[in-house]
């Protein structure tokens, strides 16, 4: 199966459409939030980066993907909130290269900035694993009220999931990691999907890797 890179604003549903990748498809999911997170619980200098909605520098994130795919061994993964600049994007050219990976394809999650919004002042994640819901929207409500449908746990919303927070994370993504979209198609490997309905979305990259 080939590799997956999401590209896409705030809460334009790349966790969604990764966990149904990873419980249908047999993909791992490697989202550089989801592992910073893990990581701040230990290091509250690093938390109060995450709660401000500024980047980590490239160079820590690139070595903590790097030592990831490592770990993967060769399997298929979805790459989620990775690359944001281009310089990720080129220093994972050279990653995969050293490490014989293939790039795969890149699907942009095209999404209105006033729904993004919305999404995320509705947004429910889980501490522990990660999954992503929405109080707004019945598909992706969790099965029982603030539990995780995948680990029980208690769901919380994030701190930078406010309104004042999205904007500031929406302005980063324009200015650091849309370019990206031209670096890709330079590339040949971009996929436009719109990426309003969360369940056609999923079959939209379904689609791309069959
Ligand atoms: P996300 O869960 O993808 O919205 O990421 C949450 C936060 O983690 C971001 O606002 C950044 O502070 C940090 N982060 C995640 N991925 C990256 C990345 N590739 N480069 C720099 N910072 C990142």
């Amino acid at each position: 199966m080939k590799n997956i890179i999401l590209i896409a604003p705030p809460a334009a549903g790349k966790g969604t459409v990764s966990k149904l990748l990873v419980e249908n498809d047999n993909y791992i999911q490697l989202s550089t939030g989801n592992i910073l997170r893990e990581m701040a619980a230990k290091d509250e200098e690093l938390q109060k980066l995450l709660d401000s909605g500024c980047l980590v520098s490239d160079e820590i994130i690139c070595k903590i993907l790097k030592e990831k795919l490592i770990e993967l061994k060769g399997k298929s993964y979805i790459l989620d909130g990775f690359p944001r600049t281009i310089n990720q994007a080129q220093i994972y050219d050279e990653i995969i290269k050293e490490l014989g990976i293939d790039l795969g394809i890149v699907a942009y999650l095209d999404v209105p900035k006033e729904i993004l919004l919305k999404r995320i002042t509705s947004r429910l994640v889980c501490p522990k694993c990660g999954a992503t819901y929405s109080t707004s929207n019945e598909s992706l409500k969790p099965k029982n009220e603030n539990i995780c449908d995948m680990c029980n746990s208690d769901l919380i919303k994030r701190l930078d999931d406010s309104e004042e927070t999205f904007e500031l994370r929406y302005n980063t993504y324009m200015e650091k990691t849309n370019p990206l979209l031209d670096y890709y198609t330079n590339k040949g490997i971009l996929h436009r999907i719109d990426a309003i309905n969360s369940d056609e979305t999923y079959r939209q990259v379904r689609q791309l890797i069959r």
